[in-house]
């Protein structure tokens, strides 16, 4: 721009602008400027489009106008967190210094940079969920190290992956808002995580220690996760500047320690938002959220988001689930206590912040009023894991008294002007108190005397903020004053106001008390912030029981009130008898939903589910993903018996939602879903596809359904369920000794298709596409041309099953090491096969049309099968070749 040639045109203002603007490139700078944050440049023509306000323009000492719009400082938290919201930074520069004291232009700083991950204002923090901030860095052995930290909670954690995938899906299920990587950080991979998701890319290079906050990493063992970690705290550390003691000390987590869930899966299951509307209105987090804390909302979300592989530590889930489901009125009594507690983490953040008002801390207070109740209900529960999770439940009694005596119970919002603390709480502001009150019942009095001495029964003393206390006479009784009795000091109207030398000293006296009362209280108020510092890890310790206490209460709650069952775990067979969905069955109401069985052992692993569309494949596939997490995660399960395995990894390719924002088609978005499924799963590992290939042409799809179905018997082994319309795959059952069929039941009434919703063993006998298509209305001659054609083709093409599975021995590929050749080479395959399929139908038509072969081509194929090739020269061989297709061309 032509304005940042000339610097020293501009006034000295306006190259402070710009010194600061240089640091802050990638943010939007709100520079003080009085009343005012003012942006210009290119900062102020964005944010006037971006805000919707006014753009102007100032002269800065150069050639042209400089572009301004500005904001008033009192609403800026709300443009600020406008901006964050559309994924924008903004550094919030300063005064530093007070004007009138200022030689030159005011000393101004950047104080913060406010950023989509490192938001602590409530107003733009949901709370029931976390706002995580991320770093990621690339080592040279290809792993890469994932930091993520949430600044108003204080929480961090470290793990490293060996692929970036795993990073990916790391990063959407924790939904982080920002990513810190070094300015060398491969642009390829940046754009696969930008076109996954919504997020602000920043650098920093700097992977140094932090002075003074070593101790956050103390517990980690690999200087990769040290490095990984330092990133993001330098990040924090270089724009938040201010203190971060309330910052957790490094967890260490490996994904593998979890159930894992990729990205695709968890979306497809509707785990925390739904495909569509990408809300949490419809998904599993919505139906079991009966949290009562903001705490417990975060950490049901993370408890979704992480099934246990422990059975000891689920069993100690479902046991206390167990408990409060069975001992309903202390359940309840729990909830009401839980319902008191304040957010525990995000008050200690923002004490470390120094963001509190008095208000929060009474709501401290009454959080920890509430702890020992806690405890107590919870011990009554009687059950050893109920009593372990409160015994060393620390009410912090101290802090709570401190707060009980020191604050009074309904302050003010502001922290500035007093009535914030306790009588009784400090001698000083005692006195202080008493003078003040004093001199107001001095005065009181006064007005009663001086009534009596004048006779005036309408006189008054009050009081305004420019001339203070003064005695007011209405005009009319003027003449009831002798004269000079006062000192008059204004004339109104109707009144005359007065003063006299005694209720000046008073008012003196009052003032100043007031003035040190304001001044002392707001001292005692952040010494007592100060107190609550100390206790900010004990406050976090204590917000992760109270969260914990709250998901499993939250849980027994769910599984009473849907009637769920607890789980019980087998090392390999699934059984569930009257399974349901748990959302769908909430959303269209019990009676309605049609519970289904399921049985898989090993001798059954594959279930090929075959039905008509909208039958409900779909809908029975995810209640068992959905069972298997729900158990996972220590909840009961939507049945009336439910025997599973413990699954390592669940992975789905359901539905076709189409993957817009990264511009892939469906299909695409299927392989590589399919690719993920097949190249990770292990047999411990659940994997649902539903209706595999319909992306692509009928053959092609089919072919390819059936490679992977015969991949998944043949390497991998794992519990599987198929939901295709291809009723042609059935006969599968034949080579593959593992499949089983099942239908979704439809009856055909007068006509017209009814879905029955039943899984029932076998294969389905047609598709009824037809018949759906009827149900949605479409137009009749358009219905009765199908019907036709359907017909003419089911006459004309009595189509053979596809070809029989290869045996394991005959399957000569190898299983990939590198998933990215695996689509490809089934592809190759899938295609061979596919042309097979096109050649016997081919077959078909061409047998119609065309005579046996004559008996010289029968007797030249004779002689080509005779041929000994192998002992042949190449010579001899083209020879005879020559020979016999001279012979066929012969008419
Ligand atoms: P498909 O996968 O066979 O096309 P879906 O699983 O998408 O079918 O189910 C279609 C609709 O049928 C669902 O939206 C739901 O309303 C209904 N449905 C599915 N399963 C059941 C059930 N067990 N009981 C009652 N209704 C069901």
């Amino acid at each position: 721009m032509v304005w940042r040639n000339s610097m020293a045109a501009y006034t000295p203002m306006i190259q402070q602008y710009l010194r600061i603007k240089a640091e802050y490139q990638d943010a939007f700078l709100f520079f003080r400027l009085g009343d005012f944050y003012e942006m210009f440049f290119e900062d102020a023509t964005t944010a006037s489009q971006e805000l919707e306000i006014t753009l102007t323009s100032r002269d800065g000492g150069g050639q042209e106008r400089i572009p301004m719009c500005g904001v008033p400082y009192h609403s800026a938290p709300t443009y600020i967190e406008r901006l964050i919201e559309k994924g924008f930074k903004v550094a919030i520069c300063e005064q530093v210094e007070d004007p009138k004291h200022a030689k030159g232009v005011v000393k101004r700083e950047v104080v913060q940079v406010i950023s989509p991950g490192t938001l602590m204002n409530e107003r733009g923090l949901h709370e029931k969920e976390n706002n995580y901030i991320c770093s990621v860095t690339g080592f040279e052995d290809q792993t890469f190290g994932l930091a993520l930290s949430d600044l108003s909670t204080g929480e961090n954690s470290v793990t490293l992956v060996s692929s970036f995938h795993d990073i990916v899906s790391e990063i959407y299920a924790k939904e982080a808002k920002e990513v810190v990587v070094s300015s060398e950080f491969p642009a390829d991979l940046l754009q696969t995580l930008k076109e996954r998701m919504t997020i602000t890319i920043s650098y920093e290079n700097s992977t140094e220690q932090v002075e003074g906050l070593d101790y956050l990493v103390e517990s980690l063992q690999q200087q990769k996760l040290i490095t990984t970690f330092a990133r993001i705290l330098q990040y924090l550390t270089r724009t938040q500047k201010r203190s971060l003691e309330h910052l957790q000390p490094v967890q260490f987590y490996q994904i593998n320690e979890y159930m894992k869930i990729d990205l695709f899966s968890k979306r497809n299951l509707e785990l925390t938002e739904t495909i569509r509307s990408k809300g949490k209105k419809g998904s599993l987090l919505w139906l079991l959220d009966q949290t009562v804390t903001a705490m417990g909302g975060r950490l049901l979300k993370n408890w979704i988001d992480r099934p246990l592989l422990k059975q000891a530590d689920i069993d100690n889930r479902l046991n206390m689930v167990d408990v409060l489901m069975k001992q309903f009125f202390e359940r309840e009594e729990l909830r009401e206590l839980l319902k008191d507690v304040y957010d525990l983490e995000r008050l200690a953040g923002r004490v470390a912040f120094g963001n509190v008002n008095a208000r929060d801390l009474i709501q401290l207070k009454k959080s920890l009023q509430n702890v020992p109740h806690i405890q107590e209900v919870v011990n009554r529960l009687n059950h050893p894991y109920a009593t372990k999770l409160v015994e060393d439940i620390d009410p912090c009694e101290r802090l709570a008294n401190l707060l009980e005596r020191g604050l009074k119970e309904h302050p003010p919002l502001s922290i500035k002007e007093g009535d914030i603390i306790n009588d009784g709480y400090h001698e000083q502001l005692d006195q202080y108190r008493d003078a003040s009150r004093n001199g107001k019942t001095w005065i009181a009095s006064l007005e009663q005397q001086e009534r009596e001495k004048t006779g005036i029964r309408s006189l008054k003393i009050g009081y305004n903020r420019v001339f203070g206390y003064y005695i007011e006479v209405t005009r009319a009784n003027l003449h009831l004053l002798p004269e000079g009795m006062y000192e008059r000091k204004q004339t109104l109207t109707n009144a005359e106001r007065f003063i006299t030398p005694e209720l000046k000293e008073k008012e003196a006296l009052i003032l100043e008390a007031e003035e040190k009362i304001v001044e002392l209280e707001y001292e005692l108020f952040l010494q007592i912030r100060e107190e609550v510092k100390a206790y900010i890890p004990r406050l976090q310790e204590l917000a992760k029981k109270v969260s914990e206490l709250d998901v499993l209460q939250c849980f027994a709650k769910i599984s009473e009130e849907r009637h769920y069952t607890k789980p019980i775990f087998s090392s390999e067979d699934i059984s569930i008898q009257n399974g349901r969905h748990p959302v769908v069955e909430k959303v269209m109401n019990s009676q309605e939903y049609v519970p289904n069985d399921c049985q898989m052992t090993d001798d059954s692993s594959i279930l090929l589910i075959t039905g008509p569309n909208m039958s409900g494949k779909s809908t029975y596939m995810r209640q068992v993903a959905l069972t298997a997490i729900l158990a996972q995660i220590g909840c009961f399960v939507p049945a009336d018996e439910a025997v599973l395995p413990i699954f390592d990894q669940v992975f789905t390719r359901i539905g076709a939602a189409d993957d817009l924002i990264s511009g892939q088609s469906t299909f695409m978005v299927e392989m590589l879903e399919t690719k993920n499924a097949v190249t990770n799963a292990t047999q411990s590992s659940l994997i649902l596809l539903d209706e595999i290939g319909r992306g692509t042409s009928t053959y092609d799809g089919m072919a390819l359904a059936q490679a992977i179905i015969e991949y998944v018997h043949e390497h991998i082994g794992c519990k599987t369920l198929f939901s295709t319309h291809y009723h042609e795959l059935t006969v599968l059952d034949e080579s593959l000794p593992a499949l089983k069929n099942v239908h979704v039941s439809a009856v055909e009434k007068n006509g017209k298709v009814v879905f029955l919703h039943k899984i029932k063993d076998g294969a389905a006998d047609k598709s009824y596409g037809i018949h759906v298509a009827e149900l949605a209305e479409l137009p009749d001659p358009l219905l009765e041309r199908a019907r036709v054609i359907l017909h003419d083709l089911e006459q004309s093409s009595e189509r053979e099953p596809v070809h029989q599975a290869p045996k394991r021995e005959e399957m000569t590929q190898q299983v990939p090491q590198e998933g990215a050749s695996l689509v490809q080479e089934e592809r190759a395959d899938n295609k061979k096969a596919d042309e097979a399929n096109q050649l016997s139908f081919f077959e078909i038509e061409e047998k119609k049309e065309k005579p046996a072969l004559s008996k010289r081509e029968k007797a030249i194929i004779d002689r080509l099968k005779e041929l000994d090739i192998l002992e042949m020269t190449p010579l001899d061989a083209m020879n005879a070749m020559y020979e016999l297709q001279k012979s066929l061309k012969k008419k």
